[in-house]
């Protein structure tokens, strides 16, 4: 009584002298390590599940799906701190003509390797996430313009400063990526991800206008 009030849901006496009773008693220790084999790949299977579901199977990155909502949970902290937290949209230069070029393959190869040198090249608290085809989400909690800026120039330089070697260890493909930049603010608009997030859109169209290959701050941040 006293186990079963503890939660043990098949107690065994533990005079085992008869062998019957220690047969039946192996018997259910056969029973319960098979529950729990299976309860095991179940709680496996879900959590890889949850992993799946917020990652992008191409890069490792995480998707959309988790970017947006760990966005708003750095904008609310940063309303409490009031530090300010930037935000990055960076876009692929001229991608068509790779995949136009090399192909399909060799362009996912493109995009696994400018994951891997974003990711190189970030702190481990920054947001880092593909958030379409070719076009990247990087979102930096408590951090000034300042090292907003330098941090931007750095992934854009980790890009364009050595080509891409694909797995077949021979062919090289020189890319870029464009750089939006956008900080959020002190006004209760500015503190909002939608916000920061389409002034970094914005100013990554102007990078793209520029002629690639850039960061353009937006002109709210700069
Ligand atoms: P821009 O400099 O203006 O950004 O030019 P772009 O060619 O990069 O832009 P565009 O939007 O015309 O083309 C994006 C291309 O990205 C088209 C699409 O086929 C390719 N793309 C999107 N997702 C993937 C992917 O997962 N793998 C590969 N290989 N290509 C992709
Ligand atoms: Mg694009
Ligand atoms: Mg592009």
């Amino acid at each position: 009584a006293f186990a079963l009030d503890l939660g043990a849901n098949d107690p065994v006496s533990n005079n085992l002298s008869r062998v019957e009773d220690a047969l039946e008693a192996a018997l259910r220790l056969r029973a319960q390590l098979s529950r729990k084999t299976v309860a095991d790949r179940q709680r496996a299977s879900v959590a890889d599940g949850l992993r799946l579901a917020v990652t992008d199977p191409l890069t490792g990155l995480y998707n959309r799906r988790y970017a947006l909502p760990h966005l708003a949970r750095i904008a609310a902290r940063a309303r409490q701190t009031g530090r300010q937290f930037a935000v990055m949209v960076l876009d692929v230069d001229r991608f068509k003509t790779v995949n136009d070029t090399w192909g399909h393959a060799a362009g996912d190869g493109v995009l696994q390797e400018i994951a891997a040198r974003l990711v190189a090249n970030l702190r481990e608290v920054d947001l880092v996430a593909r958030v379409g085809g070719e076009e990247f989400l990087v979102a930096m909690p408590e951090t000034t313009l300042d090292a907003a800026r330098t941090t931007a120039e750095r992934l854009c330089r980790a890009v364009h400063q050595n080509p891409v070697r694909l797995a077949d260890g021979v062919t090289k493909i020189s890319v870029t990526v464009s750089i939006g930049l956008a900080m959020s603010g002190g006004g209760l608009q500015e503190q909002l991800v939608e916000w920061v997030v389409d002034e970094a859109d914005r100013a990554l169209l102007g990078s793209k206008a520029e002629g690639r290959n850039q960061v353009k701050i937006s002109a709210s941040a700069a």
